[in-house]
């Protein structure tokens, strides 16, 4: 990133909403569920399976963590009638985590219930070092109740990931290793570019080791060559892992990927709380002052 994407980054909160909006539709289906089937249906003509997320993770009441979970319902009985290739993930922000564990809990076993009723799969997303422990407890809690259709999203950026790998360890684990997009203070988290790098390559291996079924989530070219070739040399099948990609972002690295046999996942977003996922992305974009810019001029040239 360059010295003035930093400088942007910081000041992002002040970008007014409507630039965000446009310079990160690229990232975000649509507002409506038949936004996100849409693109779904034309990720799966090309080959790439997906999965949806309803954007919901500025909640501050019960009820609306209960109405994501209702939507989740929807979200499943329509992947099931249009046959789509899809699984769902979840944000625990988003069913209440913050309010109440126990809220949480529950909204997210209804989600399962959906799952489980369509045969489909729920990702548990990993959001920001203070929900760390309580979505590990409620993944341990789940897995041991019997639920075998979910999984949760390590992040290699933090300093405990290894261990936490150690410690689920013989729980039967399906679990997504990205890097981690939230801003953590160095005691927490690797803060190097090449430290998190080696951290995510080590994470890998811990989680191969335990014959984890992995979602490699990244679109870092070194990592994908490195997981291509820790695959190769553990001759893995490529039904035993899968690549995963956001939307939006590096599709053609995507096509590739599909290209030369790997199962490859797309993450899919939609709803109409998109700011805080939206200024996420907007952050990691290493052209961020570019298209800032370019969308400003775009206002300020009319006719452009
Ligand atoms: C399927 C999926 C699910 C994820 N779920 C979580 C989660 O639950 N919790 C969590 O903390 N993080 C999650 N992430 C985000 C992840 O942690 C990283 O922040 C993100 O993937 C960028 O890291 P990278 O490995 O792609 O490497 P980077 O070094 O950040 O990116 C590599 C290259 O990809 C391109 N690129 C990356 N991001 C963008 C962008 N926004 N716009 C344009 N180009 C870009 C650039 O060319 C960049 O040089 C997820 C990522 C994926 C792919």
């Amino acid at each position: 990133m360059s010295v003035l994407d930093k400088a942007i980054v910081r000041v992002m909160p002040a970008v007014p909403k409507p630039v965000v909006r446009r310079i990160s539709a690229r990232y975000i289906a649509g507002t409506e569920l038949d936004d996100a089937l849409r693109v779904v249906r034309n990720l799966n003509a090309a080959g790439k399976m997906a999965t949806i997320d309803v954007l919901g993770e500025e909640i501050t009441a019960a009820g609306e963590a209960q109405a994501i979970a209702q939507t989740y319902g929807a979200v499943f009985d329509t992947i099931s009638d249009q046959r789509l290739d899809s699984n769902v993930s979840v944000k625990l922000t988003a069913l209440g985590l913050k309010l109440d564990y126990g809220l949480c809990r529950e909204n997210l076993e209804e989600v399962l219930a959906h799952a489980s009723a369509h045969d489909n799969f729920v990702r548990i997303d990993m959001e920001d070092s203070s929900t760390t422990d309580d979505t590990l407890r409620l993944y341990r809690e789940l897995r041991e109740g019997g639920h075998d259709n979910v999984g949760i999203v390590l992040q290699a950026c933090l300093r405990r990931t290894h261990d936490d790998i150690r410690t689920l360890a013989g729980l039967g684990l399906n679990v997504r290793l990205c890097k981690g997009i939230y801003i953590e203070p160095p005691e927490l988290a690797y803060q190097g570019f090449q430290e998190v790098r080696e951290s995510f390559v080590t994470a890998l291996d811990l989680l191969l080791d335990e014959g984890a079924y992995v979602g490699i989530a990244t679109h870092d070219d070194r990592l994908v060559a490195e997981a291509q070739r820790t695959l190769h040399e553990r001759r893995l099948e490529p039904g035993q892992y899968e690549f995963q990609m956001l939307l939006g972002v590096r599709s053609s690295m995507g096509d590739t990927l599909v290209a030369e046999g790997h199962r490859l996942r797309i993450y899919v977003p939609f709803g109409r709380q998109w700011y805080a996922y939206s200024i996420r992305r907007l952050q990691e974009n290493p052209r961020l002052a570019g298209h800032i810019a370019f969308d400003t001029l775009g206002r300020l040239i009319p006719g452009r």
